[in-house]
C-alpha cells in the first residue's frame, strides 16, 4: 500500500509555504536585522577560554531549568520581582508554544497586519483562526479598528510587536494599555527591538493579569544563539511551562548567553552606535528623489520607493550583492500601507554606504 503526504498532512499545512531563507554567499546581508559586528578576537579568545574552563559535559543533558541563565536574564533586563520567566529556543519557539497552549477549537489569534510573519504562520501550525488588524497608512493602529476587532473576534491570544516589524514604529502605549484591558484573552507584547526603542512594557508587566512581555537576544547581536524569553504573571507561565520541551536551551547556549550577558554593556554600546547610524542613513535616504525613509525605533529602516519600483530595485540591489527585504508583492491588498516598500537592516558604516550608493545608482 502506498500513502502520499497529501493524503494525511493537515490541509492548513499543505497550504503553507515553507519559511524561506535565501542562501547567502558573500552578499551584504541587510535582510534579517542581524547585528553587523562580529566579536573581536580578544572576546572570542575569552569565550573559548570560558568554555574550556566550564568544561561543559556534552554527554549530559543541559540544566533543564537553566537556573543560572535565568538569574542573569532577570538581573540584566530588570525583570520585576515576582514575575515568572520561561525560556525559548529563540522567541519564535515561544510564539509557537503560546499558540499551541491556547488552541482550543475555534480559538482566534489576533495581530496587526503587516507585522511579524511568524504570528500568522504559527496560527496555522496550531490550528488557530488568524484575525489580522490592518494598520493605517501611517503604520499606526486605528483605535476604532483595533477595539472593534477585539470585540468581534474575541481572540484567545493577541500579539503586538512593539516596535513593529516590518514598519519600524511603536504603537501608542495608551492604546495598547486599553487593548490589554479590553482583550478577552492573553496579550503578548513582543519587544524584540527593545534595545533600539524608547519605551517598554516590561516594568509594568504585573499591572495586568493577562499580559506577557517577550524579549529575544537575536536583535542585539546574538541571533546565532537562539534565546528568547517570556515574562509575566506566574499562573500563565506555569501553564506554558508544561508545553516547553524539557531541554530546549542547550548547554552551549546557556553558557554562551551567560558569558555575553556579563558583557551586556558592550552589546548595548553597539545598539547605541547602530541608532546613530540609523539616523544618518535615514537622513541620507530621505534626500534621494522619490524615497521616503520612515522613522524607526528598530535596527532597520522601512522605505517607500517610487510607485511600482520596489521589486525592480530589490532585484537590482541583489545583483549588486546587497540583500534587503522587499515588502511589496503583487498579492498585497491595494490598501496595504507597505506597498512599494523595502526594509533594510542597519549594517556597519561601510555596509550602509554600499547600500546607499547602490540604491542611488539604481534610482
Ligand atoms: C526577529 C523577530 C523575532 C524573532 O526572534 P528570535 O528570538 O530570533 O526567534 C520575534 N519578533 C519580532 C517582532 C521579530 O522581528
Amino acid at each position: 500500500m502506498t500513502v502520499t503526504p497529501e493524503q494525511l498532512i493537515r490541509d492548513e499545512i499543505l497550504a503553507l509555504q515553507a519559511y524561506s531563507v535565501a542562501p547567502t554567499r558573500g552578499q551584504v546581508k541587510l535582510d534579517a536585522m542581524e547585528n553587523p559586528y562580529p566579536w573581536p578576537g580578544a572576546l572570542l579568545d575569552d569565550w573559548l577560554q570560558m568554555l574550556r574552563e566550564a568544561g561543559p559535559a556534552l554527554n549530559r543533558y543541559p540544566d533543564a531549568g537553566a537556573v543560572e541563565l535565568k538569574r542573569q536574564l532577570r538581573q540584566t533586563f530588570q525583570v520585576p520581582d515576582g514575575a515568572g520567566l520561561i525560556l525559548g529556543n529563540g522567541s519564535d519557539e515561544l510564539i509557537q508554544l503560546s499558540a499551541l497552549a491556547l488552541a482550543r477549537p475555534g480559538a482566534v489569534l489576533l495581530a496587526p497586519e503587516p507585522s511579524f510573519v511568524m504570528y500568522r504562520m504559527v496560527a496555522s501550525f496550531a490550528g488557530l483562526d488568524f484575525a489580522p488588524v490592518p494598520l493605517s497608512q501611517d503604520f499606526s493602529l486605528d483605535p476604532d479598528v483595533l477595539l472593534r476587532n477585539l470585540r468581534q473576534r474575541q481572540p484567545a491570544l493577541c500579539f503586538f510587536a512593539y516596535p513593529n516589524n516590518p514598519t519600524g514604529n511603536r504603537f501608542d502605549p495608551a492604546l495598547l494599555d486599553e487593548a490589554i484591558r479590553s482583550a478577552p484573552g492573553l496579550v503578548i507584547i513582543d519587544e524584540a527591538y527593545c534595545a533600539y526603542s524608547e519605551h517598554s512594557f516590561l516594568s509594568d508587566v504585573l499591572r495586568y493579569d493577562n499580559l506577557l512581555v517577550m524579549r529575544t537576544l537575536s536583535k542585539i547581536g546574538l541571533a546565532g544563539l537562539r534565546l528568547g524569553f517570556l515574562c509575566g504573571p506566574q499562573n500563565w507561565l506555569s501553564q506554558l511551562e508544561k508545553l516547553r520541551l524539557p531541554y530546549n536551551i542547550s548547554t552551549l547556549t546557556q553558557l554562551s548567553a551567560g558569558f555575553a550577558l556579563r558583557r551586556y554593556p558592550q552589546l548595548s554600546a553597539q545598539a547605541e552606535r547602530l541608532k546613530v547610524l540609523r539616523r544618518e542613513l535615514r537622513y541620507r535616504l530621505n534626500a534621494l528623489p522619490g524615497i521616503t525613509a520612515y522613522p524607526s525605533e528598530t535596527n532597520f529602516l522601512t522605505l517607500r520607493c517610487p510607485p511600482g519600483r520596489a521589486q525592480v530595485l530589490h532585484r537590482g540591489l541583489r545583483e549588486h550583492g546587497l540583500l534587503v527585504k522587499c515588502l511589496h508583492a503583487e498579492t498585497l491588498p491595494a490598501a496595504s500601507p507597505v506597498r512599494d516598500c523595502l526594509r533594510v537592516t542597519i549594517g556597519s558604516e561601510t555596509e550602509n554606504i554600499l547600500f546607499f550608493r547602490s540604491l542611488s545608482s539604481l534610482l
